[in-house]
């Protein structure tokens, strides 16, 4: 399968080519159609085997397709997907992705994280986000402040699920996909990545996807 047969546009694809990437990896191949189709996705995949361009790509496609740019004058940002990810390096490496591939559209996406004065970042959001990456503390601060809002969330990825829990991030993740604006599960699509699966990650899946999710090893 190439990168075309998987259903992405011409933007895109240049942009990957820029990247040097030639096909696709095996997460990309099987992830890539199930984001498409629309289904949630709980996915072991290692760091390494291309998991955050399998998530990026279908997303960012579909956030062009809608062709709505962040409103750049907006005392409050609404994004159309939010990332989150345990760690600053995790959090900034599929930020870094973002930007890449989305270089030339309407999609502005935005990195927060924790360790790090809140003001550029903030500064940043309110210049206009619609895809934000953040790692778990960090995203509820912004939202706490009323910098960002939940309400238009189609896209929820949750990135190294194990490593979030290890770290004991669980009860902020539960915040974050409980806070009161965030779209139940049936009303945005959620992906999450996750090195092992052990019973407590297994949970988390039936907590925060449909029940008719796909699991992709
Ligand atoms: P990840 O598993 O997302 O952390 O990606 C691991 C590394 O593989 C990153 O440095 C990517 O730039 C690279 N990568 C991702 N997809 C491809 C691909 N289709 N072809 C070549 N390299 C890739």
């Amino acid at each position: 399968m190439t990168f075309e047969e998987a259903g992405l546009c011409e933007s895109l694809r240049n942009n990957i080519s820029k990247s040097g990437y030639v096909k696709p990896t095996p997460v990309q191949k099987h992830g890539i159609p199930i984001i498409f189709a629309g289904r949630d996705l709980m996915a072991c995949a290692q760091t390494g085997s291309g998991k955050t361009a399998a998530f990026l790509l279908p997303i960012l496609q579909q956030l062009m397709a809608d062709g709505v740019a962040a409103s750049r004058f907006s005392e409050k940002q609404e994004p159309e997907a939010v990332i989150v990810a345990p760690t600053r390096e995790l959090i900034c490496q599929i930020y870094l992705e973002a930007r890449k591939f989305s270089h030339g559209t309407c999609v502005r996406p935005v990195v927060v994280y924790g360790g790090v004065s809140t003001g550029h970042q903030i500064r940043e959001i309110l210049k206009g986000c619609n895809l934000l990456c953040g790692t778990p503390g960090r995203l509820l601060d912004m939202i706490g402040r009323g910098k960002v809002g939940l309400s238009k969330v189609r896209y929820l990825v949750l990135d190294e699920a194990d490593r979030m829990l290890d770290m004991g991030f669980e009860p902020d993740m539960r915040r974050l996909v409980g806070a009161y604006e965030m779209p139940s599960k049936d009303n945005r699509q959620t992906l999450m990545f996750s090195a092992t699966y052990p019973e407590d990650i297994q949970r988390m899946a039936a907590d925060f996807l449909k029940t008719d999710y796909l699991f992709l090893a």
